[in-house]
């Protein structure tokens, strides 16, 4: 492996070396269990196998994530295939609200379930007309009686979509305008009204759908945390998993360095190997600097949260904006270091050229992350 183990970094403890060692083991395995064909059962099968391993209990805590433990494990099953990455990142994504706001019985109902695998769990919050402006989402849940809420609208892009069990579902409560008028709920995936309208296809298949929400009727005590907090709840989820989208887009990166490194050290180009071309070793630096500096900045960010940061805002999205936007640049020049195996289809590097694209899209595009950082910096809201 051409590219160091961060784990040797201070940011780590000894049991955090352990998991990258087990993570990394687990993510090859899983790789047997794929079938890219079949994503739906492949994301079934591969969560099941997770929490029997125990990685969804990383997931999926009891009390608190271990950032730095998931951004170990996402690294490890990006460098093996995304789909692996995606099954176990959404088990955490699905089940955050739960985990960082549900109350006993939210938590006793469906935690249990998520971490063992019984249950895929989705986070629902875009919609047609509101994806980057989430303030602007129309999905409404309005009082019926004092016992229950129904909801009515539609949410897209949601991962998960069409296998999840359950989704937290984020709408309208209109205790103010905006983003203070939003409230969490916990839909089951079988509630009257609900409906997978659409089916999702993109360059990286993965489980994606369009859901529509006509009426559904939930209990008041479907309900996470108190009607307005829905905006908060989601901006804290966030705020655990953002790095570890940036995470993923370093296992992305490392394994495209590491396949260059490979390539070049085989490939024969007049008469030499293709590693002694300067302008060759010239990529592959420029590679190794943004796997290590995104690196740097990804397990800054979670080490950060681990230490007990209220909130990394700043710090997950520097680390999600240039792991993910370096990674893509890395890969690139893996594509071109390739040659025509670059954009073979079913090529490692081909499929990570893939891959990457939309990390840079969904949990805040880069365009506002820079935004969110830009603030933070000049102290403006
Ligand atoms: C593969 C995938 C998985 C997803 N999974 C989920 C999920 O599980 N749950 C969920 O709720 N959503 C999910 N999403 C949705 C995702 O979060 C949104 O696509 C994302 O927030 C962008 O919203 P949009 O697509 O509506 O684009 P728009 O909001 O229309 O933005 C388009 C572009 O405008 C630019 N832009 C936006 N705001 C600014 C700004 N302030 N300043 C400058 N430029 C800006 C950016 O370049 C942005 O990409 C997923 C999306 C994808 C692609």
């Amino acid at each position: 492996m051409a590219t160091r183990d961060f784990t040797e970094l201070p940011f780590f403890a000894p049991e955090h070396r352990d998991l990258r060692k087990r993570a990394a083991t687990i993510a090859k395995d899983a790789t047997r269990l794929i079938d890219h064909h079949d994503i739906d059962s492949s994301c079934r099968t591969l969560v099941k196998a997770f929490a029997k391993q125990g990685l969804l209990n990383f997931s999926v805590p009891e009390t608190r994530h271990d950032v730095r433990s998931l951004c170990l494990i996402r690294e490890s099953m990006a460098y093996e295939d995304g789909l692996a990455d995606f099954a176990f990142a959404m088990q955490g994504l699905g089940s955050g609200p739960i985990v960082l706001f549900g109350n006993e019985d939210q938590k006793s109902r469906w935690l249990p379930q998520v971490a063992s695998g019984d249950a895929l769990a989705a986070f629902a919050i875009s919609e047609p007309d509101a994806g980057s402006d989430v303030a602007a989402l129309t999905c409404t849940a309005s009082p019926d009686g004092n016992e229950h809420f129904r909801l009515s609208g539609e949410k897209t892009w949601i991962s998960n979509g069409g296998i999840a069990d359950l989704y937290v579902v984020f709408a309208r409560t209109g205790e103010a305008p905006g983003a203070k008028g939003l409230s969490a709920f916990l839909v089951p995936a079988d509630a009257a009204g609900l409906t997978v309208a659409e089916r999702i296809e993109v360059i990286a298949p993965h489980p994606l759908a369009r859901l529509t929400f006509e009426d559904v009727r939930v209990p008041a005590s479907a309900m996470i945390g108190k009607p307005g907090d829905g905006f908060r709840i989601a901006m804290s989820v966030l705020d655990v998993f953002r790095s570890t989208v940036g995470a993923a887009a370093l296992g992305f990166a490392r394994r495209a360095l590491d396949e260059s490194v490979n390539r070049s050290a085989e490939r024969r180009l007049f008469g030499a190997p293709m590693a002694e071309l300067q302008m060759v070793q010239g990529h592959i630096a420029d590679m190794a600097v943004d796997v290590d500096a995104a690196a740097l900045l990804v397990y800054r960010a979670a080490w950060t949260k681990d230490m007990g940061a209220a909130r990394v805002t700043r710090e997950a999205a520097m680390a999600k904006l240039f792991a993910t936007d370096r990674a893509q640049d890395v890969i690139d020049r893996a594509v071109q270091l390739h040659g025509g195996d670059g954009v073979r289809r079913g090529h490692i590097v081909e499929s990570l050229y893939r891959e990457i694209r939309a990390l840079r899209i969904y949990e805040g595009a880069s365009d506002v992350q820079k935004v969110v950082i830009a603030r933070q910096v000049m102290g403006v809201k």
